[in-house]
């Protein structure tokens, strides 16, 4: 049974590794030589697939799955809902005499025709038009899950629109290849054919208790905990993060690791994060659809290895108040086909012009089209998260370190660099070996920190697929140096072009750099000051999306038409609305049904037991059960406000047919009422007996494993 968990000795890790996987090992021992050698110019070179080389394909792909237990197959694709999708086929085919044969033909492996009318269109989709394609995406390996060889795909409309997160990400990929290996070559790198975005996503995740889990209905339906005072001990003395993670959660860990290097994927560190209850895992980083995919997959399997160990996997980015919510860093650099990271600074990044000109074609990228990036991290769960000082504001600044801020100001102003001489750090006791500083110290509050020879988005929200942001990334940076080559090619003084762009970026776009704090409020005032974008809201920030500037970039580099982006934009805007509305309705049940009722039974049992006791002649000035229940009065009281109150929000929201208003109605009237209701219910919580909760409480949760 293939859905069984995993299971090998650390001993077998590098033979079990990508056991689940149609990779490159089974496909050169399963694939005649001229087929395996097509497929491969296909995926290397972005080359067109030939029929007859599918076919051949499907056919090992199909022995293969067989032969590790398959009985299905589906097209894996990546609606706009945000998470994948599948649709299983088996097989199975009938054969004379009423007996089967298992067959997958190199049409079935290319391309699906998934009814496309449930899934989110934004309106491309005409509800006449239900068809939707999925087509296979070579460079993405097929795998097994739950019985099933499931091929990374891409889907779009019948018409050719796109209807996923893959597509505009391949063609953004495309994008940004061209102009970086012609700025490669202009620098005298002439091997460099191709340049790939990389990314490594680190996902944090919280782990509760399965059966507490079930209790709470804003849990089990939002993903987060809509109610719940803030726990006596939150993460206040800082043991959690790197602490020595709990036998529960090790064995956790340890099925979850083999469960991903059998599908291939690089899960290489896991710590305790900050907050009580709260981990991470890093893969080693990868070409970015693929770390997408298995971002994705990475996700899938949070969630059901934590079924298997009776708990829960939060991805939410906010599940409860007063502690830290979680992320996911997009780490994100360019590598060339003959194996440069373009962001690695060598030794001397003084005088490595190619990192230096990739560095200001970040910084011309992201001043330009911070708001695209905005709207890349842009949902109502993260709006919880950002800005809260556990996270990056919502303006977004670049931290490139001291170094490098300063090579670009010198060549900026032809003042000479003078570089420091390399440091030492003394630890103060012989024993300990010998350590060199970093040139720059790591900066943990900025959304886009350069760490290394990499940049590091910190905005996205930890459920989101990280497809979108990339997309944003390898568009915006394409855009750059598709200028900065143009200048480059028509120039006939390529060193005097080279320190002309440096000093232009550094002139027009310099305000971007911030190697501050990002926590801090003065950072707010001077990026006011900077006329740095601060959309704080995702209702403020969508509209950004379909601005002129933005619509003509997408449309220049073949991205999104016009159409397909307004799409994208009416199911953001509508994906705000429902989540902000069932929230909101959540919360209201969970008043009416659980709450009032506890207060109900906590006024009863103060009310009896005050009047008992003024019956009995104990009662006098200072009377605590008198006080209980003259609290608990009001509390409940309160409560039953704040819900009506919330209630009639909620009717208010019917009145908006414009989908932007709505969404602007849910941030200034439906979360205020909200919150209101939460801190009068947070506050009954702290005096009702346990005895009386009808839930776990968020302290209960978080300390359950
Ligand atoms: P941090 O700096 O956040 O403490 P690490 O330095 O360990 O963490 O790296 C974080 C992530 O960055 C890892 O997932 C790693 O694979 C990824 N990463 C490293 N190099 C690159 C690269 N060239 N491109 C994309 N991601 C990278
Ligand atoms: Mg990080």
């Amino acid at each position: 049974m293939i859905d069984s968990p995993v299971s090998f000795p650390a001993s077998a890790l590098t033979e079990k590794f990508g056991c689940r996987v149609f990779g490159d090992d089974a496909m050169r021992a399963r694939l005649p030589k001229d087929i395996y050698k097509s497929l491969h110019r296909t995926v290397e070179d972005g080359r067109e697939l030939d029929i007859t080389v599918a076919s051949v394909v499907a056919n090992a792909m199909k022995d293969w799955a067989i032969e590790q237990g398959a009985t299905h197959f589906t097209h894996w694709f990546q609606p706009m809902t945000g998470i994948t999708a599948e649709k299983h086929d088996g097989f199975i085919s009938p054969a004379e005499g009423g007996r089967a044969i298992m067959e997958f033909s190199g049409k079935e492996l290319i391309r699906g025709e998934p009814d496309a009318s449930s899934f989110p269109s934004g309106g491309l989709r005409a509800t006449f038009e239900a068809r939707g394609y999925t087509a296979w995406d070579p460079s993405s390996y097929a795998f097994i899950k739950d019985d099933s060889l499931c091929i990374p795909t891409a889907f779009c409309s019948f018409s050719g629109e796109v209807l996923d997160k893959k597509t505009p990400l391949l063609r953004s990929m495309e994008a940004i290849s061209a102009p970086a290996a012609r700025i490669c070559r202009l620098f005298g790198y002439s091997d460099v054919t191709r340049v790939v975005p990389t990314a490594g996503a680190e996902q944090e995740y919280f782990l509760v208790d399965a059966e507490l889990f079930k209790k709470r209905p804003d849990l089990a339906l939002c993903g987060v905990t809509l109610f719940g005072a803030r726990p006596p001990k939150g993460q206040e003395t800082q043991d959690h993060y790197y602490g020595a993670i709990r036998p529960r959660v090790i064995e956790y860990m340890k099925e979850l690791n083999r469960e991903l290097w059998a599908l291939g994927i690089y899960a290489k560190t896991e710590h305790n994060e900050v907050a009580p209850a709260q981990h991470e895992l890093a893969p080693v980083f990868g070409t970015v659809n693929v770390a997408t995919d298995h971002n994705q997959l990475t996700m899938e399997m949070m969630k059901k290895v934590a079924e298997r160990h009776g708990m829960a996997c939060l991805l939410a980015e906010k599940p409860f108040a007063g502690v830290n919510g979680s992320g996911k860093h997009n780490n994100w650099s360019l590598m060339t086909n003959t194996g440069i990271n373009l962001f690695d600074p060598g030794p001397e990044p003084e005088s490595n012009k190619l990192f230096l000109i990739f560095v200001a074609a970040v910084l011309k990228a992201v001043d330009e089209y911070s708001d695209l990036l905005r709207i890349s991290a842009a949902t109502a769960g993260n709006d919880r998260r950002l800005g809260g000082g556990e996270a990056p504001p919502c303006v977004i600044s670049v931290f490139l370190g001291e170094q490098i801020t300063s090579i670009l100001e010198c060549l900026a102003s032809g003042r000479p660099y003078i570089g420091g001489a390399p440091v030492s750090v003394n630890q103060g006791a012989a024993v300990l070996p010998g350590l060199s500083r970093d040139t720059s110290d790591r900066n943990r509050t900025s959304p886009f920190a350069f760490t290394g020879n990499k940049f590091e988005f910190r905005m996205p929200g930890s459920s989101s697929s990280i497809a979108g942001p990339n997309t944003i990334l390898n568009t915006i940076v394409a855009d750059a140096l598709c200028s900065f080559a143009d200048r480059l090619e028509a120039s006939s003084d390529a060193e005097a072009e080279f320190t002309a762009i440096i000093r232009d970026v550094m002139n027009e776009h310099g305000r971007i750099i911030f190697n501050g704090n990002n926590y801090g409020r003065e950072w707010e005032d001077e990026a006011r000051r900077r006329g740095l974008p601060d959309l704080r809201s995702t209702p403020d920030a969508l509209p950004y999306l379909i601005a002129e500037k933005n619509v003509a970039l997408f449309a220049r580099h073949k991205i999104y038409n016009e159409r397909e982006l307004r799409s994208r934009y009416e199911i953001l805007v509508d994906n705000y609305v429902k989540v902000t509305s069932i929230e909101a309705l959540t919360m209201a049940d969970m008043a009416n049904q659980i709450i009032i009722p506890s207060a109900v039974r906590f006024v009863s049992e103060t009310c009896s037991a005050a009047s008992a006791r003024k019956a009995a002649g104990l009662s006098g000035e200072g009377d605590g059960t008198l006080n209980l229940a003259r609290r608990a009065v009001a509390l409940q009281d309160a409560v039953c406000e704040k819900t009506a109150a919330l209630e009639r929000a909620i009717q208010g929201a019917k009145i908006f047919s414009d989908p932007l208003e709505a969404a602007r109605y849910c941030r200034s009237g439906l979360l205020p009422a909200m919150e209101a209701l939460r801190a009068a219910a947070d506050e009954l919580e702290l005096i009702l007996p346990a005895a009386l909760r009808g839930m776990p409480t968020c302290a209960e949760l978080m300390y359950s494993i």
